[in-house]
């Protein structure tokens, strides 16, 4: 694949612009790590990288491709996202990986032993006993490896969106959470939305959104950031 370039993106709903003018290029392989404050543009970025929203102004870029006019069920194909909060529902923790995953997955490509052996490992501990229970009152980071396990679902995929897989997390799930993006993010490029400094130290670029504006910063990233 690719680098995914935007160029002089605006990105303006009703009553918000949410982003303003963004340019940048991301190669393929890189990590990018993105932070700024809650309401800055973050989420409407990986939106616009899913093709779920549309430049008011500007392009995006894939390949060389526009997205405005590019196949987005293919390119969804190719990418892996971790939403911030996964949707359960009742049933048993490997159906709801199973069932969860995007309705284009395909799973029975998806269940190769490597990608199962991943799902696996990303499961919340103890899945296996909780064969048979109900998705309810399983713990933020529970969550949170059952959208990471649904993502290793995508074997295909060459692009990983992860909108703060760590936030809300105690110390002790959240070791375990990076190291599953870490396996997933593997000989892939990743754009995630982070804030604490374990996945922030993995990115080879971080970039800042605030009020819509996007800007590098320099590495290391000084502490304090975000919000
Ligand atoms: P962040 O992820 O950094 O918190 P968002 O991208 O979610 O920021 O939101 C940026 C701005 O756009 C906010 O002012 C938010 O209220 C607004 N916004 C986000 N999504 C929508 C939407 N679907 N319709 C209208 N306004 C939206
Ligand atoms: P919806 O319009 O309800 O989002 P989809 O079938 O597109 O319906 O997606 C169902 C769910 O699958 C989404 O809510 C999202 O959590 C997840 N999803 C969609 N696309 C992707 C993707 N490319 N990678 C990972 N998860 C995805």
């Amino acid at each position: 694949p690719g680098p995914i370039v935007l160029s002089g993106v605006t990105v303006a709903y009703d009553r918000t612009t949410a982003l303003r003018d963004v340019s940048l290029t991301i190669q393929p392989g890189e990590r990018v790590a993105i932070v700024g404050p809650s309401g800055a543009g973050k989420s409407t970025l990986l939106a616009l990288l899913l093709g779920f929203v549309a430049p008011t102004a500007g392009q995006v870029r894939v390949s060389g491709v526009d997205l405005a006019t590019a196949d987005l069920a293919a390119w969804r194909r190719e990418v892996a996202w971790v939403p911030q909060r996964a949707h359960l529902f009742a049933g048993t923790v490997a159906d709801n990986v199973r069932l969860g995953a995007p309705a284009d997955t395909d799973l029975d490509k998806a269940a190769s032993a490597a990608a199962l052996d991943e799902v696996i490992e990303a499961l919340p501990e103890g899945w296996e006993t909780m064969l048979g229970e109900r998705g309810y009152g399983l713990s933020s980071g529970q969550r949170q490896r059952i959208a990471l396990a649904r993502a290793f679902l995508r074997e295909h995929a060459t692009l990983v969106l992860l909108d703060e897989p760590t936030a809300r997390l105690d110390a002790a799930s959240e070791g375990a959470v990076v190291e599953a993006t870490l396996r997933l993010l593997a000989g892939r490029t990743g754009v995630f939305v982070a804030h604490r400094p374990a996945l922030l130290a993995v990115a080879d670029r971080v970039l800042r959104v605030d009020d819509g504006v996007v800007t590098e910063l320099a590495r290391p990233v000084p502490t304090g950031v975000g919000g």
